[in-house]
Formats: C-alpha cells, structure tokens, sequence
C-alpha cells in the first residue's frame, strides 16, 4: 500500500468524549469513525486489523472442530418468546415492528436462532456432539456506551454453540474451548486470566470469562497469589470471614438504641462499642419484575458491602434499584432499624455467611430499638443466599491465602448453559435409550471488535498506538524522507516493490509531507517498524526504526536484507 492513496484520517484532535487512550489514539490514527452514541465505522487499516482478529480466532474455532455459519442480524421475536427471554432480556433488547406488524429484534445473542436451526435436524445421539459458531455484529443497546469499540451497542462478536447428548460431553466441550480461547489469547500477545464468573443474562451453571489484565479495566477480578483461583467481583467467593475482636455477648434482648434514623453502622457499632463484624446490616432495594416491583431487604454483617449483582441473582429480578424513603415507609419498613428478625410481608435474604452466628446486633424493626444476643437458627435455608463482596485480602476459598484486586476487560465468556434453551424451545434428541431429551448445550463468545481496542489498550505509549506482529495492519513504513530526491524515492520505490511480491505486508509513505510530519504518523498509527531513507542514504545507509521502544538503528544497505528477514 502506498500512503498517498491510503484512506486513513489521522487528526490531532481527541474525540471530546473519550477517556481512555485506546478509543483516542484509534480514533486521531483514523482506524475507526464514529457515527452515533456506540456505532463505529472501521476504515481501512481497522478493517485490516479486525479482519486478522478474526482469523485468528477462527483458525482456532476450526482446529476444535466448530463449524462456521453466519445468522442473520434480525431474528422473530417469536424465538425470543419460546425461550422467555423476550422479557427477562431488559432493554439492552432492541425490539422493533416490520411494515406488517410483525415483531422482531436485533440479535444482542443468538442461542434462540441456533436452537431453531438445530432442532428438527438434529434428531439422534448418533449426530452429537455439534458445535456451530459465527463471527458477526450484534447489537445491545447498552445503557452506557462508552470507551469505543469497548463498550459499543453495534459490535462484532464471535459466537458459538454446542450440542450434546450428555453433560458429560458438554464439560469435555467446555473444557476444549478453555483451551482454544487460552490459545487463541496468547497467539495475540495479551496478559489475562480466566476468572469465574456470573452468568448474566445468559444463564446456565457455570461459566468463566478470559480477562485481560488493564489498569482500565471495567470489572473487578480477584485472583489468589498462591493457588490458580481466580474469580470477577460478581461471583468471587472466599473462605468465611473471622475477626479476633470480642464477641458482643448478650441475653437475647430488645434494647434502646437511640442513635437516628440516617446513622451508620458504624455509629451502632460505636454506640455499643463493638466490631462491626457483630453487626447485621440491612440494604434495601427495589426489585423490578416484568410485570411488579416489590422491596426486598438483604441482610449481611456490617463489616460487608452487598453485592449487586449477586443480590440480582438471588431475587431472579431484572433489575434492582435503591429504593427511597417513601418506598421503604410504604413497605413499613424503620430505615435504620430494619432487622431479619419478626420482619413480616417483606421478601428478605441473609448472606450465608450470618448462618448459625451467634451474638450479633440487628434492627428490632421499631424506631430507636436494636436486638442484642441475636443468634441465627430460625431462618428457612430458603433464606440464605452468597450476598457479600469479596474484598482485597479477604481470604481464597480454596488455599487461604490472601485475595488481590486487578483490573480487567473482558474479552471472552464461555458457558455451559445445559437444558436451559432446549428444554422450553422443545430442541430433543433420542438418546440411546430411544428417550427424547433436551440437548445438552454450551455457548462461547468473544468480543472480537472489542479486542482491537484492548491490543491498544495493552500496548501504547504517550504517542500512540503499538501493534504487535500478530494484528499489525502493515509491518514495515517505509519512509521516503525528501520526496523530491530522486535516488531516495527510487531506492524506497524498489525495495517496497520487491517486499510486496514477496507478499510482506509493506507500505510506502511517498506522501509529498514533511519528515517530521510522517514519523508522527508512523509513531500514531503505531507500525511495528519503520525504515527511513533519509539523509544517511548518501553515505549507504539506512535507519531502523522499532516502534516499541523508538530505537533507532543505522544499517548498510548491504547488510538490510538480513536485517528485514528479523523484521518480517
Ligand atoms: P460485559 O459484562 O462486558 O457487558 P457480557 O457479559 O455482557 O459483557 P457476553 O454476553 O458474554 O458479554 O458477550 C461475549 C463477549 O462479547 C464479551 O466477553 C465481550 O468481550 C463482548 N461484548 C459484550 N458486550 C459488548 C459491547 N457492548 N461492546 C463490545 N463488545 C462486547
Ligand atoms: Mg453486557
């Protein structure tokens, strides 16, 4: 390619709304546009990029043994009605009518389609396992589209799906792609970590995310120093947590605790001087059903924070919401005071942590009055559920040792959904029994668009963006310096001819500009490396210039040869 007729817009300006370096450098490099509030346009040198993205992770895919497809954007709302998620999805769903009134949506996922395509076709034991996968765009309309290509609303995903006739099998499937998405991460040189992880609106047991470890990042992992554990903040566990502190012990009582309805916990536990640990704290929100909403208190001990997405899961709402303090009055709830015991006509959970603990403090559910010497037998296990966040230097679940907090992005999510989907879209097989039964199913995304921004995000410095080999839009810039000395362009011309039959990925920057004007380019659009035919060409020579570390380096022209063989 030669610059002068490459389409690629490199501007000084910053998009104004833009945070992180990755969307800014990818943005002022003209690698991506803009349209509206999370659509993007790739241009050439984001399509080059996004399109090497792409064989790579399909390379992979079709060594497992997936077969490619391509769904459609739109899919019958009628599909989305069979499995129930047409509901449950939120508004992330972009829903729409056609001329004739007929419902649709514009795929944010596409379980409900594969299962459609599967079901009726696949009828035996004998045809499984099947795995389908596609890398296309998806849309959600997120309700915060921010950071480029990272969180868009039009995105490009690679999405696939598995079938099986056993659980068994699925695991097996499960456990191959852990190890196709660990590949298909190394080969484009990023750092990151499989975590467990929540579900989400996906579903299924258990799932695990690949996350790249970015001080950017928008999910919180805990990772344990010693053992593998890893996990995002939404579903980390821990080893129960103990303190040393004297326990406060009591009588079962009701006591005068007038300490007003806005206090703290901390105020409580300074009223009776104690450790929060012994302190039952209550967090109260607003759950939003389909078609209700209705208050819900979660209990955990004061020492903890709830977490959010785990106070979701175990009220099965769509959403949940602070409730404010004419909801709880109305609920009859004493803000301040509220308390597990005797609280009646109001769903409640306790983090079970708090079961069969003894001497703690809650709310009497009466102004001014807590309950001392609680102990924490009566509650039905129906009760209890995992509530609290798991913090930096609580304790791994599974050695003891000290938890850490990083940062990640989350570029790939697998999960084993089992009958989720078959089962209420009625997708059977006959196993080899002759009994018809709902595969077995597993789905894999990664976020392929989402990664170009992340290789930036990994890799740039104050000047711009740093591609690596892997996903590089050329490898060498060739940088004519003076484009009116003739034996310069005349040597560059050649050498750029010659690499580009032997299919090097090459581009000549024959732009009648300044020098000075063209290096900014190269160190913006962030070419691995750059030869300049400049000022020492007269002596023979030539400079090499790394973009990583902007070495430079003078080499004879005698001696280039060998030298481009290190660089390609
Ligand atoms: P997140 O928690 O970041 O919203 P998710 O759990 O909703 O992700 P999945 O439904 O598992 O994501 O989608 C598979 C992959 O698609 C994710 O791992 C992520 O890399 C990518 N992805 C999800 N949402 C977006 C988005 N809005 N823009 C770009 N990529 C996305
Ligand atoms: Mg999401």
């Amino acid at each position: 390619m030669r610059f002068s007729k490459l389409f690629t817009p490199t501007t000084k300006e910053a998009p104004k709304d833009a945070l992180l370096l990755s969307h800014i450098f990818l943005i002022r490099a003209g690698f991506i546009s803009q349209v509206g509030s999370g659509l993007y346009n790739f241009l050439p040198l984001g399509k080059i990029v996004l399109d090497k993205i792409k064989n790579i992770v399909k390379d992979e895919m079709d060594k497992a043994g997936a077969q490619e497809i391509s769904m459609g954007v739109v899919s019958p709302s009628e599909l989305w009605r069979q499995s129930g998620r047409y509901d449950a999805y939120g508004k992330e769903l972009l829903r729409f009518k056609d001329r004739k009134d007929n419902e649709f949506v514009l795929g944010p996922t596409h379980e409900e389609v594969v299962v459609d395509i599967v079901r009726n076709r696949i009828n035996s034991y004998k045809q499984l396992p099947l795995h389908l996968y596609q890398i296309n765009t998806k849309f959600r309309d997120e309700a915060r589209p921010r950071f480029g290509l990272l969180r868009g609303r039009e995105f490009v995903m690679k999405d696939g799906y598995s079938f099986h006739s056993s659980i068994e099998d699925l695991k097996r499937e499960f456990d191959l792609m852990e190890e196709t998405y660990t590949k298909i991460f190394t080969r484009l040189g990023l750092k990151f970590r499989a975590v467990a992880a929540d579900s989400g609106a996906i579903g299924g047991s258990g799932s695990k995310e690949f996350m790249v470890l970015a001080k950017n990042g928008e999910d919180d992992i805990l990772t344990c120093d010693e053992c593998l554990y890893a996990a995002n903040v939404e579903a980390a566990r821990r080893a129960k947590k103990t303190t040393q502190k004297e326990p406060p012990e009591a009588v079962f009582a009701k006591f005068h605790t007038p300490i007003g309805e806005d206090s703290s916990i901390e105020q409580l536990s300074e009223f009776f001087k104690i450790d929060t640990f012994y302190t039952i704290k209550a967090v109260i929100k607003k759950a939003i059903y389909k078609d209700k909403s209705e208050i819900v208190v979660f209990f955990v001990r004061g020492c903890d924070a709830l977490q959010e997405i785990k106070a979701q899961n175990a009220t099965k709402a769509l959403e949940l919401l602070d409730a404010s303090k004419e909801d709880i009055k109305k609920a009859g709830l004493i803000a301040g005071f509220c308390g597990p015991i005797g609280l009646e006509n109001v769903k409640f959970f306790i983090d079970n942590e708090l079961k069969e603990e003894k001497n703690l403090i809650c709310g009497a559910n009466e102004q001014d009055y807590h309950y001392v010497g609680v102990s924490m037998f009566n509650f039905k296990s129906e009760r209890y559920a995992d509530l609290a966040t798991v913090n930096e230097g609580d304790l791994c679940p599974c050695c003891n040792d000290k938890l850490s907090l990083a940062k990640g992005i989350e570029v790939g999510h697998i999960f084993q959904l089992g009958q989720k989907y078959s089962s209420p879209m009625n997708a059977a097989f006959l196993d080899q029994n002759g009994k018809s039964q709902p595969f077995f199913m597993g789905c894999y995304g990664i976020g392929v668009s989402r990664l170009v921004a992340v290789m930036i995000e990994a890799n740039h410095d104050d000047k711009g963006c740093i591609w690596n080999k892997q996903t590089t839009p050329y490898m060498l810039d060739i940088i004519i310096s003076n484009i009116k000395n003739e034996a310069q362009v005349k040597f560059a011309t050649r050498l750029y001819e010659d690499l580009k039959m032997e299919k090097k990925e090459v581009i000549l920057d024959d732009r009648n500009e300044r020098f000075g004007f063209k290096m900014n380019d190269f160190e913006l659009i962030g070419f691995p490396y750059a030869l300049i035919v400049g000022k020492e060409f007269d002596d023979g020579k030539v400079e090499l210039v790394e973009r990583a570390t902007l070495k430079k380096e003078l080499i004879d022209i005698k001696e280039l040869d060998v030298k481009l063989k290190e660089v390609f």
